[in-house]
């Protein structure tokens, strides 16, 4: 591993300091996890900060991204073996949720503008092959088009379950739909490990929270389960987290502007994927040529560490090749080799901003 001046991400979580006061509340409670005081007011802050219009009782917490996508899956009470459309382009949790909710996922392409599934087009492919449910994937926290995939799921009862993992505080709620976040050290609002299940219909959020409690509903066994509870401990981290809920985005929004600028300013060719209006929790551009392996290595060689989302794409890796697509995935393909993300956070400067942007200048000449 090089040592990397500039890194892809930096955690921006509470000090110590900052938590101790809240742990000072679980001496005095006594109380280690099972739903107890902190889950249930950090529920009731995040309702307040991010949701408008809904209370505690709309959110599940969960033990991580991944484990709240699953629930949120299993809350859904598909049959076995239903078939669930997903795009190929995403993280390997994704695919993993359906398969351990004992679902059959489905591989769609992206489209290019927005790196999600299309409404439009992922819709049809979803009626024609018979699909229960289709999981967008807001990749880099964008937000997806809420109305459009409201307007499917009324029109063909087929299940809409986001995994929006890094879009908290981005991604807006509708009534028909179930949404997954993530709240890992790495995405915009982190607490280090954790996750939520957040809907409008509440027998959504309470199946959910049942699944990650093994199942149990008043000591019944409903439906098969996990264990997948938010501790006590992780919930102390949310609270002292949302103190700093603004202060991280202001350290965030110079830096997405100077990325902006600065692209625009000197290599207009250059496409911004994750355009800075959508406060992404990561960036992406799309370079007009395949030259992101250079790029990647000129950037390592200046100590500056990038990543390639999302290579391979998920229906080559091992796991799930065994697993449908449902069409070629050119335009997941095309992000190998033409895109990349680069380190955005508020640990870095305008300055990292402009080295950055000359280095993709240079690579392009
Ligand atoms: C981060 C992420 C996950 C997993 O979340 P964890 O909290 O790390 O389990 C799932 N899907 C996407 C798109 C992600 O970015």
């Amino acid at each position: 591993m090089p040592q990397f001046r500039l890194r892809y991400v930096v955690p921006d979580l509470p000090s110590t300091d900052e938590v101790i006061p809240y742990l000072r509340r679980i001496d005095e409670t006594n109380w280690y996890s099972n739903f107890g005081p902190m889950e249930q007011l950090f529920r009731e802050e995040l309702a307040k900060l991010f949701f408008p219009g809904l209370n505690a009782r709309h959110i599940a917490t969960a033990c991580s991204g991944a484990l709240a996508i699953e629930t949120a899956l299993i809350a859904h009470g598909l049959a076995q073996g239903a078939r669930v459309l997903m795009p190929s382009y995403t993280f390997v949790a994704t695919a993993s949720a359906v398969v351990r909710a004992g679902y059959v996922p489905i591989f769609a392409d992206i489209d290019l503008r927005t790196l999600a599934l299309d409404p439009a087009g992922a819709g049809h492919l979803a009626r024609i092959l018979g699909c229960s449910a289709v999981v967008p994937v807001g990749v880099a926290g964008m937000s997806l088009p809420t109305a459009a995939w409201e307007d499917f799921a009324a029109e063909t009862g087929i299940a809409v379950i986001i995994d929006a993992a890094a879009g908290l505080g981005n991604q807006t709620i509708s009534p028909l739909l179930t949404l997954a976040f993530s709240l890992h050290a790495t995405k915009p609002f982190g607490i280090g490990e954790g996750g939520l299940v957040v809907s409008a219909r509440e027998e959504i959020v309470t199946r959910a929270r049942v699944a990650t409690n093994f199942g149990l509903d008043q000591g019944r066994g409903l439906f098969c389960g996990t264990n997948a509870k938010m501790s006590e401990y992780a919930a102390a981290v949310g609270l002292a987290q949302l103190k700093r809920s603004d202060a991280i985005m202001a350290r965030r929004k110079p830096i997405l502007k100077a990325y902006r600028d600065a692209l625009a300013a000197r290599v207009p060719e250059v496409q911004l994927l994750t355009p800075a209006e959508s406060n992404p929790a990561n960036l992406i551009v799309m370079l007009p040529q395949p030259r992101v392996r250079e790029l990647v290595a000129d950037l390592a060689a200046a100590g500056i560490e990038s990543r390639r989302l999302y290579v391979p794409p998920v229906h080559r890796h091992p796991a799930y090749l065994g697993y449908q697509c449902a069409e070629p995935m050119v335009n997941g393909e095309r992000m190998s080799t033409h895109s990349l993300s680069l380190p955005c956070h508020g640990a870095m400067t305008p300055a990292d901003v402009d080295q950055i942007v000359s280095l993709i200048a240079n690579v392009l000449d």
